[in-house]
């Protein structure tokens, strides 16, 4: 079994962007900027956010960052982004999700512009992706494909699992296996005989958010298990994958913390890079 190093891969990642950076900046005589925007006091988020900001400096990019009161309304959110939408000098824009209850996630996210969303959260840009012509795609699940590219294995002809089917992890993920031609089924809380599915998986994908929900009796022995949940028992972090058991199965795992987590930020500089490189 082996261990999948997220820190390597995502630290040979971001040393790739740093040199694109370098070249960018004297090929366009300007750094490439990513907007953060933060609204209220969640300590993960604050956490997600300040590495977020780490990354950018570790690669040479600019970063701004907006923190917002937790009461701040939608016409206030609203007014940052659109300002920033029309500043060129800003290539990215995020907003750090999930926002306080009372805010219209939908709407806000819909006014950040195709070329800016470095997410890869909006319609067209999940939309491309479904289409296999891909502009930006949603970090986690991109960091996701790196991390399978690093095992070496081909994922084309694999019979590959997902279990969840968020807009932000599960069904990107889905479309960008079908696109590398594996075999892909989507799993969710509606599904019947989950065992039975991810039993047959040769690379199984977990983005549930319940802690240590997969066990060794779901995996197939010698599949590729990645697990991309982050929960905190204990004020411990763990993933959606019950690692002490189902390891010794399979032929590659990737550990929480030090798999997904550290890729997301790499891709987000990565998709950053790209932004700024549209005319
Ligand atoms: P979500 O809550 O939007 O989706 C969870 C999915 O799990 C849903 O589609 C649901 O149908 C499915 N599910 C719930 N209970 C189930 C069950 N009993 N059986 C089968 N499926 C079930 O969450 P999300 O935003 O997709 O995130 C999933 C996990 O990934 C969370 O732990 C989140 O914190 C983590 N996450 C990590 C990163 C990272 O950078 N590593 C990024 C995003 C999300």
């Amino acid at each position: 079994m082996q261990i999948i190093n997220g820190k390597e891969v995502s630290k040979s990642t971001r040393d790739k962007v740093k040199v694109m950076v370098n070249d960018f900046v004297a090929d366009k005589g300007r750094v490439p900027c990513l907007a953060v925007i933060l609204v209220g006091e969640d300590p993960a988020s604050h956490t997600y956010v300040k590495n977020k900001i780490l990354g950018c400096e570790e690669v040479g990019m600019k970063s701004l960052t907006f923190r917002e009161s937790k009461d701040s309304t939608d016409e206030h959110v609203a007014e940052i982004i659109k300002s920033l939408s029309s500043d060129e000098t800003v290539d990215g824009i995020l907003v750090q999700l999930p926002l306080p209850k009372h805010l219209d996630e939908r709407y806000l996210l819909s006014l950040i512009p195709d070329c800016k969303d470095v997410d890869g959260f909006s319609p067209n840009n999940l939309g491309l992706l479904a289409m296999n012509t891909p502009r930006t795609v949603s970090c986690t699940p991109y960091g996701v494909m790196e991390l399978l590219a690093s095992t070496g294995v081909d994922v084309a002809g694999k019979n590959a699992v997902v279990i969840g089917r968020s807009n932000t992890v599960g069904k990107p993920m889905a479309m960008l296996l079908l696109n590398a031609n594996a075999t892909v089924t989507v799993c969710h809380s509606k599904t019947v005989n989950l065992k039975e599915i991810t039993s047959n998986a040769d690379i199984l994908i977990a983005a549930i958010g319940i802690p240590n929900f997969v066990t060794e009796d779901m995996v197939k022995e010698g599949a590729i298990v990645i697990d991309v949940g982050i929960n905190r028992v204990d004020g411990k972090l763990c993933g959606d994958v019950d690692f002490a058991n189902v390891s010794s199965k399979c032929s590659h795992i990737s550990p929480v913390p030090g798999g997904v987590g550290p890729m997301t930020i790499s891709m987000l500089l990565y998709n950053t890079l790209m932004a700024a490189k549209y005319e």
